[in-house]
C-alpha cells in the first residue's frame, strides 16, 4: 500500500502532459512521501501514450496504463480505480481545469475525518454559454429525480479514501455515473470550492454525443422517475380519452348540427398520442438499453499495455 494515487484519464491530452506532470509533482510530493501518478490512456489518436511512458522512464512515480481503444472518460477512471493501490485517491482531469494545488486543502480536509472531499466549481471558465447551462439544468434535475442528494456543480475531480474505492471497484455496471457511485456508497462527505479554470490546451474530447451519453447513465442509473412519467402519463391520457368518450356520445345524440366535423380534434388527438406512446417507447428503451449491456457482463475494458501491476484478484482473467 503507498499513501496517494492520482488517476489521470488522458484522451488527446499530449500538450498537456508535461505541465500536468510538473505541477502534480509539486503538490504530491509535498503531501506523501509514498504516491503513484496513474496515466491511464483512453485511446488517443496522439502522441499522449509516448510522452507518458518517456516519463515513466524518468520518474519512477509514474505508471502508464494503455487501454485497447477510447472507451470514454468514465470507463478509463475506473480501470485506474482497479489498478491502484494508495491509500487515498485522487481523480483529477487532464487538461489542467482542475488545478492540482488544490490537492492540498482537499488532502487536508479528508484526514479531518472524511472519506471523500469533492471540488464543487464556483464558476467556469472558457466554457461556452450552452455547456455551463445544459450542465447546470442537468446537475438541477437529477437531484430532484434521485432518492439521494447528489451534489450540484461536481464533476469527477475529487479524492476518495480506500474504503469508496473498494465500494467502486464491487460496482461492475457498465453504464458508469461515477459522481453518482461515489454519492450512493456514502460515508462522511464533503466539499472544497474552486474556479474552474480554462482548458490549459487542446480542445475538449466530451462531444456533445458524449454528455448526453452520461447524462442518460445517470439518470437511468439512479432514478425510476421517468419511467413513473410513463406510468402518470398514461393514466392521465387515459382520464382524457374517457372524458372524450362521453363528450363523442353527449354529441352524437344531443347535439346533432354540426356533429360531421370533428377533423382538428382527431389530428389532435392522434398526434398527442402518437407522440406521448413513441416517448414513453424511449424512456422504457433507455432502460432495457442498458439491461442489455449489463446482462452481457462484458469487461469493461481490455488494456493493451501498461507498467501497473494489478492487485485486484477480481479483474484478473
Ligand atoms: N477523456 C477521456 N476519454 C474521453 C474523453 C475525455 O479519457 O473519451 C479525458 C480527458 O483527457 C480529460 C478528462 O477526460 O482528462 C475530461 O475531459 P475533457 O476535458 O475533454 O472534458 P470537459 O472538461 O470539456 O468536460
Ligand atoms: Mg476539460
Amino acid at each position: 500500500m503507498i499513501e496517494l494515487s492520482v488517476i489521470i484519464p488522458i484522451y488527446n491530452e499530449s500538450m498537456n502532459i508535461h505541465l500536468l506532470h510538473e505541477r502534480l509533482t509539486k503538490v504530491v510530493s509535498n503531501l506523501a512521501k509514498t504516491y503513484e501518478l496513474i496515466f491511464i490512456n483512453d485511446g488517443s489518436k496522439d502522441n499522449s501514450l509516448e510522452l507518458v511512458k518517456e516519463l515513466s522512464l524518468i520518474d519512477k512515480h509514474v505508471k502508464f496504463i494503455d487501454l485497447s481503444r477510447n472507451f470514454g472518460h468514465q470507463i478509463a477512471v475506473s480501470a485506474g480505480l482497479d489498478y491502484c493501490k494508495g491509500e487515498d485517491v485522487v481523480i483529477i482531469d487532464a487538461d489542467l481545469q482542475d488545478p492540482p494545488e488544490l490537492i492540498e486543502p482537499m488532502w487536508k480536509k479528508l484526514k479531518e475525518g472524511y472519506q471523500v472531499v469533492y471540488a464543487k466549481r464556483r464558476a467556469r471558465a472558457g466554457e461556452g454559454y450552452m455547456k455551463k447551462w445544459t450542465a447546470k439544468m442537468f446537475y438541477r434535475l437529477l437531484s430532484k429525480i434521485t432518492s439521494f442528494p447528489i451534489p450540484v456543480d461536481t464533476g469527477d475531480f475529487r479524492i476518495i479514501d480506500r474504503r469508496v474505492v473498494d465500494g467502486l471497484c464491487q460496482m461492475k455496471e457498465n453504464h458508469k455515473f461515477l459522481r453518482g457511485q461515489i454519492a450512493w456508497i456514502g460515508f462522511n462527505q464533503t466539499y472544497v470550492e474552486y474556479d474552474r479554470a480554462e482548458r490549459n490546451a487542446g480542445v475538449t474530447g466530451y462531444s456533445y454525443k458524449k454528455m448526453i451519453n452520461l447524462a442518460l447513465n445517470g439518470i437511468t442509473a439512479f432514478s425510476n422517475v421517468p419511467i413513473k412519467f410513463v406510468t402518470i402519463s398514461g393514466f392521465v391520457v387515459s382520464a382524457i380519452a374517457f372524458l372524450m368518450i362521453i363528450y363523442s356520445f353527449i354529441a352524437k345524440y344531443f347535439i346533432v348540427e354540426g356533429y360531421a366535423s370533428g377533423w382538428s380534434s382527431i389530428m389532435v388527438s392522434i398526434m398527442f398520442l402518437g407522440g406521448v406512446q413513441l416517448v414513453s417507447l424511449g424512456i422504457i428503451g433507455e432502460y432495457i438499453s442498458r439491461i442489455n449491456t449489463d446482462v452481457k457482463q462484458r469487461p469493461l475494458y481490455f488494456i493493451a499495455e501498461t507498467n501497473a501491476e494489478n492487485e485486484n484478484e477480481s479483474i484478473k482473467e
